[in-house]
């Protein structure tokens, strides 16, 4: 049996049979480290709780059927699950990155993987034709490319990686295709139906959706590496807890209709901000003249909720970003709360000046998640900080 994508949010993967037979709607919170064997030999299925936990092995369920996958690992933090997926690759091996990235992946990718003697070459992956140059590079010197690494849209900058074409081109090197899939969530955007094979999500931000826990997933169809993770998983203990895994299970059954609202509020703000005098440019793929517009069009069902936009000074933006009332300056995204951020001194802060710069990084940029809060609401709180009544 299958259901449709809205359904299997609020179910459940249906081919997964529970636990537990006490007729419970939600899914339990096993918190329980260790699992008592009926007899010498014999196990329940769950032995000790850094292996696998049922509550952790629903959450897992879950995800990996909604991103039509074989296999899902569920980790403490999207972090945990990006640092579980390097740990499967060997060491002294070369990812091909793109350049515009969560600031917390770029600091793991120059530092712990660094150490480890994987070399990360990172190119503008919104053009194909940087990536095979960065293959060809690779290869002329002798390095073994194993993964090509994007996210799309990126972050902060919104720009668009084609999934297939870049699939097919790390194929033919013998390389997989990573998709961090954190923004569009599988609700707009399904990776590995596209070609990609493994997709990598903070579920602390839309699948979870409620800025109340920290939760990473990676899902993939690849037997050979679902089998590496699995042992990193085991080995390492970066799985995620009974009761976090619980709120990542109920936070997904609300993600369709949390997606759709958050888009629509999205758009309307957008709409403001296209002609707020003091904002000068925006940024998000549903605008049809941002680069990657017809690109994510054909790969994605949406846009998202995810924003980011120049204003004219710096000062602006510091008193934007001192003023808002009812959006909070924070980091993170995806929640039903509205989060404004400066990528600047809080994400992409560890991000070298120069990267930043070339990027668009500036002094000038915020980034906006939108939430679940009334679009008239949001607009009037950013026109009031706008113009800076403190
Ligand atoms: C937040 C984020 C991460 C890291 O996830 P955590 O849950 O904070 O560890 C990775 N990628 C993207 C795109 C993110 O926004």
């Amino acid at each position: 049996m299958s259901y449709s994508f809205r359904t299997t949010c609020v179910t459940g993967n249906p081919q997964y049979k529970p636990r537990d037979n006490t007729g419970c709607i939600t899914v339990p919170i096993y918190q329980s480290a260790t699992f008592a064997h009926p007899s010498l030999g014999v196990s329940t299925g769950f032995d000790y709780s850094r292996l696998e936990n049922p509550t952790r092995e629903y959450a897992e369920q879950v995800v990996a059927s909604l991103d039509h996958a074989k296999y899902g690992f569920a980790f403490s933090s999207g972090m945990a699950a990006v640092t579980a997926l390097f740990d499967a690759f060997d060491a002294g091996t070369t990812v091909i990155s793109s350049d515009d990235l969560y600031g917390g992946s770029i600091r793991l990718f120059n530092t712990i993987e660094k150490s480890r003697n994987i070399t990360l070459t990172y190119t503008d992956t919104s053009n194909l034709a940087n990536v095979k140059k960065s293959f060809e590079t690779a290869e002329k010197n002798g390095e073994r490319v194993t993964a090509v690494y994007i996210e799309t849209p990126s972050n902060p900058t919104m720009l668009i990686t084609d999934i297939k074409k870049t699939a097919e081109l790390a194929h033919e090197h013998h390389a997989l295709l990573v998709v961090d899939n954190t923004f569009l969530t599988p609700y707009f955007q399904q990776p590995l139906s596209l070609g990609a094979d493994i997709v990598v999500q903070s579920g602390t931000k839309f699948l979870c959706g409620h800025n109340d826990t920290l939760a990473g997933f990676l899902t993939t169809n690849n037997d050979e590496l679902a089998e590496r993770i699995s042992f990193v998983v085991k080995t390492t203990g970066s799985g995620l807890a009974p009761f976090d895994s619980y709120l990542a299970v109920r936070g997904i059954k609300t993600l369709a209709v949390r997606m759709e609202a958050q888009q629509k509020t999205a758009q309307e703000i957008i709409s403001w901000l296209s002609i707020c005098p003091g904002v000068t440019k925006v940024l998000y793929p549903g605008i049809k003249d941002n680069s990657g517009y017809e690109i994510n069009k054909s790969q994605a069902t949406g846009f998202g909720s995810m924003m980011s936009f120049y204003v004219d000074t710096p000062e602006r933006a510091e008193k934007i970003l001192r003023s808002v009332k009812l959006i909070r300056f924070a980091e993170s995204l995806g929640g039903v709360e509205s989060l404004i951020t400066y990528p600047l001194t809080q994400t992409h802060a560890d991000v070298p000046e120069e990267d930043r710069k070339r990027k668009g990084i500036t002094n000038t940029l915020l980034r906006l998640s939108v939430g679940l809060e009334d679009a008239q609401d949001l607009i009037a709180d950013l026109a009031q900080a706008m113009n800076g009544s403190e």
